[in-house]
């Protein structure tokens, strides 16, 4: 008999200082210091971790969430460096990097990650680290084509489109404003940069549908919408749309055939309130009362979506689109599944 399917949250950071020799690195500056601070006493952990055990202390505390919540299992963010359009790294560039072999080396070990990747295409060696991701199980490739300096249009990246195409491996892109982490190239938030992996038949997922974060940012939420018609491989998440403005668009994003095509993710460790969808109308005040009183967030952004009306398909579509080994056991699962490693489910 088949279990019941549990939700998956598809956009969940993973940040780490190197201090338990992860090779992540965290660069807070100016006006993001108190933001990052603040984000930290949101999880629940002291905003003086940012120069302690930060990535111990992090890691815990994300498992104790997804643990304590109804999600069966949080697929995790590597973050890349920045790299000019020469494939040079730009050091001066990015506020934090989490390597690939982090996230993988966290997926082996705990069943609720799953492990998304991160790989600059412009990266001399972009195409071996994406086969030696694919080897070591990567779901998802991650980027941020506005902050990673990332033209998904550059003809020259179509090798790397292909691959992932060919090895089913999805793309989740941001697109929209961004405000927690430096822009470098605005324009490139526009959902119209993620054509050509598009094209090539990647399975793309626009992060926060193309929505914007701040009151002067451009929206494109509409764009979006356009080409979801065109491409039927474009997906959207709705994360981060318990921030004000983010989630705006929450009624046409619960109409078909819109609402066929997003899937479900927190951006975690972005604040969650119910506020915004509260005065908006999106829930009553006996939902955002509830869910506001729930300290863990992952359960609060999931339980605020329930009650605008997401459907139980919204937080399970995700699982079809990853690349997941069937062996890895995964909360996903009611009974671990035993397979010959190397097999894929799709
Ligand atoms: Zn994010």
């Amino acid at each position: 008999m088949q279990s019941e399917e549990k939700p998956i949250d598809m956009h969940v950071h993973v940040v780490g200082n190197g201090s338990g020799s992860s090779g992540c690195w965290l660069r807070v500056r100016g006006w993001h210091r108190p933001l990052a601070a603040m984000m930290l006493r949101h999880i629940g952990l002291p905003g003086n971790a940012l120069s302690g055990d930060l990535e111990g202390l992090y890691i815990e505390r994300l498992l104790e969430l997804v643990r304590g919540s109804s999600l069966g299992a949080a697929v995790i963010l590597a973050q890349d460096q920045v790299y000019d359009e020469q494939g040079k790294p730009m050091k001066d560039e990015g506020s934090f990097y989490v390597p690939n072999d982090y996230v993988l080396k966290l997926a082996r070990e705990h069943a609720e990650f799953l492990p998304a990747v991160s790989i600059h295409p412009a990266r001399p060696d972009a195409l071996e680290e994406l086969d030696r991701c694919l080897e070591a199980g990567a779901v998802m490739m991650k980027c941020l084509p506005n902050c990673h300096n990332i033209n998904c249009n550059d003809r020259r990246f179509m090798k790397f489109w292909e691959r992932m195409a060919e090895a089913k491996l999805p793309l989740l892109a941001h697109t929209g404003g961004e405000h927690t982490l430096p822009v470098l190239r605005p324009e490139y938030a526009d959902p119209r940069i993620l054509a050509l992996p598009l094209e090539c038949g990647v399975n793309v997922i626009a992060a926060h549908s193309g929505t914007k974060s701040g009151l002067t940012d451009p929206e494109y939420f509409h764009i979006f919408l356009g080409m979801t018609r065109r491409f039927e491989n474009l997906y959207g998440d709705t994360s981060a749309f318990n921030v004000p403005l983010r989630g705006r668009h929450v009624r046409k994003c619960l109409e078909s055939p819109l609402c066929e095509r997003l899937v479900h993710g927190s951006d975690y460790p972005v604040p969650v309130h119910g506020h915004w969808a509260w005065m908006q109308g999106f829930v009553n005040w006996k939902a955002f009362r509830r869910c506001e009183k729930n300290p863990n967030i992952l359960e609060r952004d999931y339980q605020l979506k329930v009650a605008m009306g997401f459907p139980k398909e919204h937080f399970t579509r995700g699982k079809s689109l990853l690349r997941v080994p069937r062996h890895k056991k995964t909360g996903l699962d009611g009974q671990g599944v035993t397979e010959e490693p190397g097999e894929f489910s799709n």
